[in-house]
């Protein structure tokens, strides 16, 4: 099993639940219509990786960075920064055939997490920042989203059982691309403004 840092700890999430489309901007570079129900899909364990690469069976990857949170006693216990990486050819071709996306994003290496760290105060409050060589790429907050980590937690509790460690990740804001060889990305959340977590990732070919 592979398992993540939460301060310190090791923990080995059963799984990871992400939820698709949760920020307007996003949809709309997209081109996506804005869903009527809230978009779910998971990575297993196996997804979980340590390194960045730019490519996967050939096709380039494309990052989407994630205000990631970790379950505990059925509540968010900790926040870190993830990568939801994505074959976005693929995926648009299952899309279109109306196939799973598991192909386009649930291989090894799909998601990469920086460490969770614990927050005080409300997780209304997180927000992200991904630069790739130093320059902004994407930003966020819970406040741009359209469904909010308390609704996701309920709306997912409802179809999946939520083991402790589990991981939900809650969309990506705008600013989506291909990762470059060679690139250097370094995504923080911060909480009430305030720096929580980093992390750090130099993308291998
Ligand atoms: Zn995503």
């Amino acid at each position: 099993m592979n398992r993540i840092d939460v301060a310190g700890r090791a923990v080995a999430p059963s799984k990871i639940l992400c939820v698709g489309r949760n920020y307007v901007r996003h949809i709309e570079e997209l081109g996506n219509e804005i869903p009527d129900q809230m978009v779910v899909f998971a990575k297993p364990n196996s997804a979980i990786g340590h390194r960045l690469y730019a490519t996967r069976d050939g096709e380039p990857l494309h990052y989407e960075g994630e205000i990631a949170l970790l379950v505990e006693g059925g509540r968010y216990s900790a926040a870190a920064f993830g990568l939801d990486l994505t074959r976005r050819k693929l995926q648009g071709e299952l899309k279109n055939r109306g196939l799973p996306w598991e192909r386009a994003k649930a291989f090894d290496g799909a998601a990469l997490f920086g460490p969770f760290t614990p927050f005080d105060g409300s997780v209304n409050r997180l927000s992200l920042r991904l630069t790739i060589n130093g320059e902004e790429r994407q930003a966020g907050s819970v406040g741009l989203m359209i469904y909010k980590p308390a609704f996701i937690l309920e709306e997912l509790s409802r179809v999946f059982t939520l083991e402790d460690g589990d991981i939900v990740m809650t969309g990506t804001p705008a600013g989506v691309g291909p990762v470059e060889p060679g690139a250097d990305f370094e995504g923080t959340v911060y909480a009430a403004d305030a720096p929580l977590c980093s992390a750090h990732w130099a993308a291998e070919p």
